[in-house]
């Protein structure tokens, strides 16, 4: 059977995906999103969500659901064995302002955002079809056709566009020979669980940095009573995660602290992998998330750089479909791709420091926090050293972010009622993010 309903086919219900179906859900696209899992994934995985994404939440109208599943300021509580070394709130100082309505990252359980995701995309009417998986995919100039198998058979979709959030190991991405550049640090295996435990308090994220198997930490998650538990594993040492393997870390670390674990929901092995998609764009077909990019979760970046990259993604896809030229998602490539690589440096750097007892491993600023990323020097903003007056500019002596008024002239010429759309989308985003408009200096 063919479908040709979807103007747009999401692969991946992580917060990557459901952050982009409940972008186009508001913006009136026609879409479907599908999952190859029977139902949502009930981890932790990602704890943290950064103040950028944080404005994402508030502007899709959720920060107050968010807000109330997590906690600011959980300060790292350091051991050596059973003694208390300090306490540090690393984040202490940063609080909102006007410019900056959300200053630090938000303690709260990956899957407690899929949650308000998911509730949202149901408010509009939308659902995660789970069980649904993406099999095959073939792509022309004017649509994709997506294979899609699940317990009712096969189906093929035909769609204007598809967004590939399907995770890490992103069929999409293999399927299209996209190279996936970097490393897997093979020696680095990490254990992370979510586990219930009598014992410690839920007042601060507990850390013993400097045992000589490994660092363990156990941070309270906020809205559960459970704790998320993050191991490093002996060097030459691959055990399958347990609660019997964690016990037996806890004891040996915490030097004999009183801690029993009585339950894990969710236990896991993870491998880091330092790697990022050559291109983001293929044709009709996007690459969002850790289908584009994966990396250590030092500093708490991958989840937050999804939902980011949606976030840039779902607003030009729904202009490209109602008029907007098509160059536009272009800038979805030129835009996100450096922020990755930037992340994947970030994160690298952080996890090295971590795991070297470094004390710059808990030194944040506006990078770890993402209030460092802007698009100003990016072809929709700033012109450095453009000529002639600014078209919206409220600087004497620079042009305005979105372009001179030559550029913006030659763009009315080809698709004046789009484009102006789209620099009025643009303003308003800037505004809404608290970014002033990419100011550039005359030469
Ligand atoms: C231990 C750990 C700690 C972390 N800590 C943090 C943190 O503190 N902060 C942070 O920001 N990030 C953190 N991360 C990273 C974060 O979890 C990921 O970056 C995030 O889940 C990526 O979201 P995604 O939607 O891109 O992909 P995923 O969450 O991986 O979702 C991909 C989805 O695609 C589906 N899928 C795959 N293939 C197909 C197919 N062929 N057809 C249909 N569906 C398919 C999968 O079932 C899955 O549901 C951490 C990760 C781990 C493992």
């Amino acid at each position: 059977m063919t479908n040709t309903d979807a103007q747009v086919l999401i692969v991946g219900s992580g917060p990557t995906g459901l952050a982009l179906a409940c972008d186009l859900a508001r913006r009136g696209v026609q879409f479907r999103i599908v999952d190859k899992a029977r139902t949502y994934f009930i981890g932790s995985k990602g704890k943290g969500l950064q103040p950028r994404s944080l404005e994402v939440m508030d502007d899709f109208g959720i920060a107050g659901q968010i807000l109330a599943n997590g906690k600011f300021h959980i300060p790292f509580r350091g051991y050596d064995g059973s003694k208390v070394l300090g306490e540090k709130d690393i984040h202490e100082g940063r609080y909102p302002t006007p410019n900056v309505p959300y200053a630090s990252p938000l303690i709260t359980p990956q899957w407690r955002v899929e949650e308000a995701l998911r509730e949202l995309l149901e408010r509009h009417g939308g659902r995660v079809e789970f069980g649904t998986e993406l099999t095959g995919i073939e792509q022309d100039e004017g649509s994709v056709t997506a294979t899609l198998r699940s317990d009712d058979g096969e189906e093929r979709v035909c769609c204007r566009y598809l967004a590939a959030a399907d995770g890490g190991r992103s069929f999409v991405r293999k399927a299209l020979q996209v190279p996936f550049e970097g490393e897997t640090w093979k020696d680095e295996r990490m254990y992370v669980g979510d586990v219930r435990l009598r014992g410690l308090d839920r007042e601060a994220w507990h850390s013993w940095p400097n045992h000589p198997d490994g660092w363990l930490a156990l941070c309270p998650l906020p809205s559960t009573d459970t704790f998320q538990l993050q191991a490093q594993a002996p060097p030459g040492f691959e055990p399958e995660p347990s609660l019997e393997l964690f016990q037996q870390w806890v004891n040996e670390r915490t030097g004999g602290m009183d801690i029993k674990l009585t339950d894990a929901p969710w236990l896991s092995l993870y491998r880091v992998n330092v790697r990022m998609a050559a291109r983001y764009r293929i044709g009709r077909i996007f690459l969002a998330g850790d289908a584009a990019h994966v990396h250590s979760p030092a500093g708490g970046q991958g989840m937050n750089t999804g939902i980011q990259d949606a976030y840039n993604l779902g607003w030009k896809l729904q202009r490209v479909l109602t008029g907007a030229p098509d160059a536009l998602l272009d800038t979805y490539e030129e835009e996100r791709l450096p922020v990755a690589a930037n992340v994947l440096g970030l994160s690298t750097k952080l996890y090295r420091q971590i795991t070297a007892d470094d004390e710059g491993a808990i030194r944040r600023d506006a990078v770890t926090l993402q209030l460092g990323i802007t698009y100003r020097e990016m072809s929709l903003s700033a012109r450095r050293g453009c000529p002639v007056e600014p078209f919206f500019g409220r600087s004497r002596s620079g042009c305005a972010g979105i372009g001179c008024r030559r550029q913006t002239d030659s763009a009315l010429r080809s698709f004046p009622r789009a484009t102006f759309h789209f620099i009025a989308v643009i303003r308003q985003r800037q505004r809404s993010m608290g970014e002033r408009p990419g100011w550039c200096e005359a030469s």
